[in-house]
């Protein structure tokens, strides 16, 4: 294509010895400010709420990293009826100048890289060489959506003699963002920056276990530029305010990244025209993974089992791309299994803060026992083929890997969440094939192999929306690996991707005879 490439930004290099001191001066300068309140932004204001809560530490939940003020459904009112006021202006708004406030957005990121990676260590206990990654990700999003909405923003021309024949985007409207709380800046940023970009006004309602971190992701917006009642933070009860908002006759997006059960829930509410709705809703679903990864008989399975304890136990399997079910061929069954035990029993677990950490807590008391009652019904369903001891301060779940797991099994079939991998025995490739489709889900899936007609048949019907052969299946880089499922696991195009802004605008077709 003609496109410029576009260039993702660098990670931090902590084997240099500054990279690591900044980034322990960052947790010191981060911990200072801990247990300061954060209030929604509601019309160009910070606006106080009968409601606050705490934000907890998940490594150590006795320290609250903040307090934050969630909204009343009668504020979360006030937000839109500011942002219907803000439309026609934002709508007015050149392109150019609009992407122009997303690279300041990730300018002001890439400045602060080290103090926004600390606060996602101690906010959501994500190891803070992934919370590094995560904020060169949100940067992306920012400059990729900015360069974006430029290349639509020339539209098409179809001109014939006597005729002129434009094709033009315009902004759909009011944008509602629900972003989850395993990648809370990354994401955040994404849905948010992708909507504002493309001239919508846009409201954001954060998981209430990351909101301070959507707190200091609403700084740099506002210090980027975007006026008032263009952007507003709306923290809030998802029960009353995210409901309010889904629901409510103005909207006319929704862009949602979380779980299943309230993506279809979000799915159906938007469906329905509330009095006085003059539009059908747009909604935009991330849901869930049960994501397989399949070792063949000809894989290096020292990259195997590299790349499936990555894929499996990185941020403790919180990830919705993390791999979740391993399909080894009978063959190399047995030396694999011996490996991947191995290699899990080695992961360092624990201190979030360092570099070379791989594996912290999950967020919070609810997820803790919901994935060890997923560990209870496994010791049912399969056999323990390891069970590794976490810290018990904390919200730590022991990264468990069960084998000999049928592929009907609970733990092969239902998204855990966590650091746990069901391993599925089969006897060749195409069973392999047949067992990694198995699912409610299409998110990612991997193939470890050397063998050319594995590789394409994997290619051909691998049922999932990103494959990955002989590589770790996270990680999606900003317009490399564009990301997204289908099945049960959403709806809508690829974050990262050249179809993704299309979905937050509205073409029109204006036809003149001359
Ligand atoms: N984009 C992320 C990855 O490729 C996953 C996003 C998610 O978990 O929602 O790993």
């Amino acid at each position: 294509s003609l496109q410029k490439p576009f260039h993702p930004a660098a990670d931090t290099d902590y084997a240099a010895v500054e990279a690591r001191e900044q980034s322990q001066r960052a947790f010191q300068q981060v911990r200072q400010l801990f247990g300061k309140t954060y209030l929604p932004l509601v019309n160009g204001e910070y606006v106080s709420t009968e409601e606050i809560i705490d934000s907890v530490n998940p490594s150590n939940f006795s320290e609250v990293v903040g307090k934050v003020g969630l909204l009343s459904v009668e504020q979360a009112e006030q937000a839109m009826q500011a942002a219907k006021a803000a439309f026609p202006g934002w709508k007015n708004t050149p392109a150019k100048q609009r992407a122009s406030i997303l690279r300041k957005a990730g300018d002001l990121m890439e400045l602060r890289r080290a103090e926004l990676s600390a606060w996602i260590v101690l906010e959501v206990g994500k190891p803070v060489k992934e919370a590094d990654a995560e904020v060169s990700e949100a940067i992306d999003f920012c400059r990729y959506y900015a360069a974006e909405m430029e290349r639509l923003d020339a539209g098409y021309n179809y001109d014939v003699a006597g005729e002129t024949n434009r094709y033009l985007y315009q902004p759909r409207g009011i944008a509602v963002v629900i972003s989850p709380w395993n990648f809370p800046l990354a994401i955040a940023t994404g849905m948010t920056v992708a909507a504002l970009v493309a001239g919508n006004c846009t409201l954001l309602k954060p998981a209430e276990t990351s909101s301070v971190i959507a707190a200091k992701l609403t700084e740099i917006l506002v210090e980027a530029g975007f006026p008032k009642g263009v952007y507003q933070f709306v923290p809030g009860k998802g029960s009353k305010v995210g409901a309010h908002l889904v629901n409510h006759p103005d909207t006319h997006l929704i862009a949602f990244t979380g779980s299943r059960e309230v993506g279809c829930r979000i799915y159906a509410e938007a469906a329905k025209v509330q009095s006085g709705q003059k539009h059908l809703k747009r909604v935009i679903a991330e849901m869930g993974g049960k994501n397989g990864m399949i070792v063949d008989e000809s894989a290096d399975l020292d990259q195997a089992v590299v790349g499936v304890v990555q894929s499996a136990f990185g941020y403790s399997g919180q990830k919705c791309s993390a791999a979740s079910r391993v399909i080894v061929l009978d063959s190399v069954y047995d030396t694999f299994i011996h490996r991947l035990v191995e290699a899990t029993r080695s992961l360092n677990i624990g201190a979030t803060e360092l570099p070379s950490t791989q594996v912290g807590p999950v967020i919070d008391g609810n997820a803790q026992a919901r994935i060890r009652e997923y560990i209870e019904q496994g010791r049912q369903e399969a056999k323990v083929a390891v069970e590794i001891s976490a810290p018990d301060n904390g919200y730590f779940v022991n990264p468990t890997i069960f084998t000999e797991v049928p592929p009907t099994a609970t733990i092969a079939q239902e998204e855990i969440f966590g650091p746990v991998v069901a391993v599925i025995r089969v006897k060749n490739f195409e069973e392999a094939i047949a067992v990694a489709n198995g699912t409610d889900y299409a998110l990612t899936g991997g193939l470890y192999s050397r063998t050319p007609s594995h590789i394409q048949m994997a290619q051909e019907q691998f049922e999932v929306g990103n494959l990955y052969i002989n590589r770790t299946i996270t990680g999606a880089i900003v317009a490399r690996q564009p990301f997204g499922g289908f099945k049960m696991s959403g709806v809508g195009s690829k974050a990262g991707g050249p179809d993704y802004l299309l979905q937050f605008l509205e073409p029109r077709t204006v036809t003149e005879n001359v």
